[in-house]
Parts: C-alpha cells; sequence; structure tokens
C-alpha cells in the first residue's frame, strides 16, 4: 500500500484497525487542565485521558523528570536493575502496606501479575484444587485475555475461544452471593475498591469488611485493583487507605505515570516469594525512564496540601453539577469519590450519557463517560480552581443544548 500522511481524523479510518473510535478532533498541545486542537480550539480537560494525567498536562516537575532523565539512560531492561525503579519502589513500600514491587506498563498487565502471582500461591502452598478466582460484575481489569476473563462484562471478553478457566462473577456490594460461591477452592478474589468503567459504584463498607473476612476464612487472596483509584485519585493515596481493609496484592497504573506509561503490583514479601526468578517477567518493566517519571509524581502527589485539594475540588464539582442538575434535572444522583465523579442519567435520559460527552466537546469540554448512563470526570488533581468554574459553565451549555433537543 501507498498512502500520503494526512494528519486527519479520516486518516484513521484508512490506517488504524478499528477498535477505537475517536472523536472528530485532534489535540496537538496541552498545559495544565487546557488542551489545544489542530485548529486552535481550547478546551478543559475533565477527562484527564482517562485518570491518568494527574498532575494535568505538561507539569513542570514531570516535564523535568523526562528530560534529566531522558538525557541520561532511557532503558537497560531487566538483566540490570536501575536507580529510579530502586527509588520507586522504596517509595511505594514506605508508603502503603507492601513489602515488594513488581514493574509493568500498562494495568492489565499489572494485574496479569497479580492473577499469575495468586495462582501460583495457592498452587505452591495448597495444590492445584485451588484454583478459583472471583471477580464481579461490571468490574474492569484490562484487556489481556486473562483479565478481560477476569472483567465483568461479557461484551469485552466474548468472542475470543476458550478463555482462562475457574473464574467466577457475583454482583458487586452482594455479601450473600458472595458467602454462597467463595470456598476453600478460591485462590484469589479481585475487585476495584471503586468501580470506575462500570459506573463509578463504591464498594459498601460492610462489603469489604465481609470480603476480607471470607478471604482470611478460606485463606484467599484479596487484590485491590486500584489502577485507576489509585497515586490520590480518591483523596487518599490509594483508596483502600479510606477503608477497614488492607488488600494482599494492589494493583496501580494510570496516574502513576501521569501520562507516561507504567504499572505496578504491590504486595507482601510472603506472597511476592511465590514469584521466583524467571517466573514471570516484561522487557520494559521498571525502565528508568518510566520510573523517573513515576517518582516525581509520586513526589508531588504523595503531600497533604495535593491529597487535601482533592477533596476540596471534589466538593466544587459537587456543588456545581448540583446545581446544574437542579436547574435541568438530567441527574439521579452524583456520586464517586475524589475527582473520580459520576453524573448518574435518570430515568429521562437514561442511556444518553454519550449525548452529554459530545455536546461537551462541542461547548470546549473534554469529559468521559462510565457505560450509557454515567457521565465520568477525572480531572487533574491539581486542577485550578478557576478551570473548574469554567468547565462547568461549558458543561451547563452542554447540558442545556442537550436538555432542549
Ligand atoms: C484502566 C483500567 C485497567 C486497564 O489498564 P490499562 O493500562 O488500559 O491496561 C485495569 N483496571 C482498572 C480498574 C482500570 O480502570
Amino acid at each position: 500500500m501507498s498512502i500520503d500522511i494526512n494528519l486527519t481524523r479520516a486518516q484513521f479510518d484508512e490506517v488504524m484497525v478499528p477498535n477505537y473510535a475517536p472523536s472528530a478532533i485532534i489535540p496537538v498541545r496541552g498545559d495544565g487542565s487546557r488542551v489545544w486542537d489542530q485548529t486552535g480550539k481550547e478546551f478543559i480537560d475533565f477527562a484527564g485521558g482517562i485518570a491518568v494525567n494527574c498532575l494535568g498536562h505538561c507539569h513542570p516537575a514531570l516535564v523535568g523528570a523526562l528530560t534529566t532523565q531522558g538525557e541520561k539512560l532511557w532503558h537497560l531492561s531487566n538483566v540490570m536493575t536501575n536507580e529510579p525503579a530502586l527509588e520507586l519502589a522504596t517509595k511505594l513500600v514506605n508508603a502503603t502496606f507492601a513489602d515488594r514491587v513488581y514493574f509493568a506498563n500498562s494495568g492489565a498487565e499489572a494485574n496479569e501479575a497479580a492473577l499469575k502471582l495468586a495462582r501460583r500461591f495457592a498452587l505452591e502452598t495448597v495444590g492445584a484444587e485451588k484454583d478459583q478466582i472471583i471477580a464481579f460484575d461490571k468490574a474492569f481489569h484490562g484487556r489481556t485475555f486473562f483479565t478481560v476473563s477476569v472483567g465483568g462484562q461479557a461484551a469485552y471478553s466474548d468472542g475470543f475461544g476458550p478463555k482462562p478457566e475457574s473464574i467466577s462473577h457475583v454482583p458487586f456490594n452482594d455479601i450473600a452471593a458472595f458467602e454462597a460461591i467463595i470456598s476453600d477452592k478460591t485462590c484469589a478474589v479481585m475487585m476495584e475498591p471503586l468501580q470506575g468503567e462500570g459506573g463509578i459504584i463504591d464498594a459498601d463498607p460492610e462489603f469489604l469488611i465481609a470480603v476480607r473476612a471470607l478471604c482470611d476464612k478460606h485463606n484467599a487472596l484479596l487484590i485491590f485493583d486500584e489502577v485507576q483509584t489509585g497515586v490520590g485519585r480518591t483523596g487518599e493515596l490509594y483508596a483502600y487507605m479510606s477503608t477497614d481493609v488492607v488488600p494482599d496484592i494492589l494493583t496501580t497504573a494510570k496516574a502513576l505515570g501521569g501520562g507516561f506509561p507504567i504499572a505496578a503490583m504491590l504486595t507482601t514479601a510472603t506472597i511476592a516469594a511465590h514469584l521466583k526468578i524467571g517466573t514471570h517477567g516484561s522487557t520494559y518493566g521498571g525502565n528508568p525512564l518510566a520510573c523517573a517519571v513515576g517518582n516525581a509524581v509520586l513526589d508531588v502527589v504523595n503531600t497533604p496540601e495535593v491529597l487535601a485539594g482533592v477533596k476540596q475540588r471534589e466538593q466544587l464539582f459537587r456543588d456545581g453539577l448540583n446545581k446544574i442538575n437542579e436547574k435541568y434535572d438530567v441527574f439521579s444522583e452524583v456520586r464517586g469519590k475524589g475527582l473520580l465523579i459520576g453524573g448518574v442519567m435518570n430515568e429521562k435520559f437514561a442511556g444518553r450519557s454519550r449525548d452529554f460527552l459530545v455536546a461537551s466537546a462541542q461547548e470546549g469540554l473534554m469529559c468521559l463517560i462510565a457505560g450509557a448512563n454515567v457521565v465520568r470526570f477525572t480531572p487533574s488533581l491539581v486542577i485550578p480552581h478557576a478551570d473548574i468554574e469554567e468547565g462547568l459553565v461549558r458543561f451547563e451549555r452542554a447540558v442545556a443544548k442537550v436538555f432542549a433537543a
């Protein structure tokens, strides 16, 4: 084939696999929580690259870390360790329940490592019969075949032939259903402490306590997928920190690199010991460039000021969205935690979250959806208050448009 290079949205359909349907605009520059497209049109960013750009676009601390490391050393592979990886792993251990860290490049890979580790742990400490993985309806854990099969959306996992076996799903927040299915054959339970893609659904505190207790009773590992909730998103460094439970394994990605691909699986020394030399790996995992950026992200985010700022900003969002809702009555509820916020469509607007996203883009606002019934906001954790206000003004215009249509 011979195709001229043509940097337009139309070119996407000519040269890309059709698994995505990107919007009509092509952004070319970002600064903080503002983004500009090819035509110079400005957007306020309430999407944050799907909860990734936790410090907005081109934050000076991240640009500094990337360029400094970029002039020193980019990549070695895991044949050797490197200083940024040792530093980041130490920071993660010091900040959490964990004693050991495994680095990966994406949320799915961190979850893949967690699931493989859980299976090995059960196999080596009990036996082959302890292989059941329990997960929850609507859960999202990534798109590798193992993680998408553990995820709770058949639409994502069907159509690829035989799936990995011994995976069970139960409704989220349903203690009785969970208790009915867990047994001594359960090797691990994987869950998001607050379901993101599934619709911004928080785990009930009693549910979390029950899951932890039943995991303990049946000697099953509890894996928290904090790929979306982690790194300050909910106003804690990790969401588990505001609950009464501690997981055995935790995965983190998205915001960990603030836009640079990096992920990590955290666990205890006892469990980690079962991922022995040669049992798992990644060429790029823990690469110096990614870890240098991760270090800069943690240094900025894991401070009382930034974490408290998330809760202040949450309030601004809630107040603003509730005010818009009083006028137009489109949401049945505004829910979520920190800067992982969902506006749930009421009956009148059921199934129409995408209409709000499209109208928002026309008004110069980037937001997200979480299924057909939830408009999702996951902005920078340090988004200026003025940008929140202006973004909400634009969102109100979008709501008015959908309302009038
Ligand atoms: C985004 C997400 C993933 C997948 O992360 P990738 O980096 O896309 O592989 C996994 N789990 C949760 C909870 C997520 O939000």
